[in-house]
């Protein structure tokens, strides 16, 4: 297979149209067997239950290529399992997570030769969504739904290296108490806008959202969750209901557990107790694990031990860690790896 002349190094995080993409519809109680086509155009009624009442879910993940060749996705059971989640909690048919698999694999098959080369940093990434696509006006569920899967390749994260972040503990909150945050759903991003435009422009990477109830708690950003490293070794990630699960984040704490033989607290972190940390990073799939340096409260600078200038070394070593589990360099718990070819 012939890859696409792509300059691989130098890719940002932007949308490239590949070769095929997969949809499957829902009408009438049930999904159809799915397809893969070329057609990029989504056409819908103007009055389309996604358009309207935001009815939309999504997953995201990446396929790469291992040391030995290999095409591979990481995890992607865990992606089906959640997107199952998020489409209860929206009214939406659930799309089974055994299917959700083989659309994925299917879509990376066809998309084979823009699956960045090993060693470039780039990665193929995968999102897999699923809206409400029959005209809704009053307020209820539609009734009709479509689920597809594209694919888009994407730069190294650290393209010219490592910069550990700056955020700010935000005025906005993400989620509400019994809310949408544990899903992944558009609406939760779509209100996070003008949070993130507000801190870029005072020059701030991200934001620190609060447990909303109290806001006295750390939940975490506008999309990954935290970890923490205490002085004495301890990871230590945030515990709430309204906090997405990340896949990164259960399987860093997997790492840092069975293979870094490290303690583990998941509880709540009160921000109260964060100057105390040594170590913080930002866990999902796009950077693995992106180093906070420091945390800015209403004026209060948290400078975290670590630096301005490097990972942690807990951090690196879980980052090093779980990428070379990825990346098919160290021995990969059963079931981690999904094989393409
Ligand atoms: C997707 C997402 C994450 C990261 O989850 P991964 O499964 O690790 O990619 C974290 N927080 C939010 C709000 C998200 O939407």
């Amino acid at each position: 297979m012939d890859k696409k002349n792509i300059d691989w190094e130098n890719l940002g995080f932007g949308y490239i149209k590949t070769d095929k993409r997969y949809v499957s519809q829902y009408k009438n109680g049930a999904w159809d067997e799915g397809v893969l086509t070329e057609d990029d155009q989504v056409v819908l009624s103007e009055c389309a239950g996604v358009l309207q009442y935001a009815q939309t879910i999504f997953e995201g993940l990446k396929a790469y290529t291992t040391d030995d060749g290999h095409i591979v996705t990481f995890r992607p059971d865990l992606n089906g399992e959640r997107m199952e989640d998020s489409a209860r909690r929206l009214e939406m048919p659930v799309f089974p997570k055994e299917r959700f698999v083989e659309a994925v694999v299917k879509t990376i098959e066809a998309n084979e030769a823009f699956v960045p080369p090993y060693g470039s940093g780039a990665t193929l990434y995968i999102r897999p969504y699923m809206f409400g696509s029959n005209p809704v006006i009053g307020v209820k569920p539609a009734d009709e739904y479509q689920f597809r899967v594209f694919t888009t390749p994407v730069g190294p994260y650290f393209k010219g290296g490592v910069k550990p972040l700056t955020i700010c503990v935000s005025d906005f909150d993400r989620a509400a108490p019994h809310g949408t945050g544990h899903i992944k759903a558009g609406l939760n991003y779509a209100m996070s806008l003008h949070a993130i435009v507000s801190a870029h422009k005072e020059g701030y990477d991200e934001n620190m959202y609060l447990d909303p109830g109290s806001r006295t708690k750390v939940e975490e950003t506008g999309g990954a969750n935290f970890l923490f490293v205490t002085k004495d070794g301890t990871v230590v990630t945030p515990k709430s209901d309204s906090i997405l699960p990340s896949i990164t984040r259960r399987s860093l704490i997997y790492v840092a557990e069975k293979y870094l033989g490290l303690k583990v607290e998941e509880r709540e972190v009160l921000l109260e107790e964060v100057k105390d940390f040594a170590e913080c990073g930002l866990c999902g799939t796009a950077a693995v694990i992106s180093p906070v340096g420091k945390i800015v409260d209403h004026g209060k600078e948290i400078c975290l031990p670590s630096g301005m200038s490097e990972m942690g070394e807990i951090t690196k070593k879980l980052y090093d860690t779980l990428t070379g589990i990825q990346m098919g360099r160290i021995e990969a718990p059963e079931g981690w790896i999904k094989v393409i070819k």
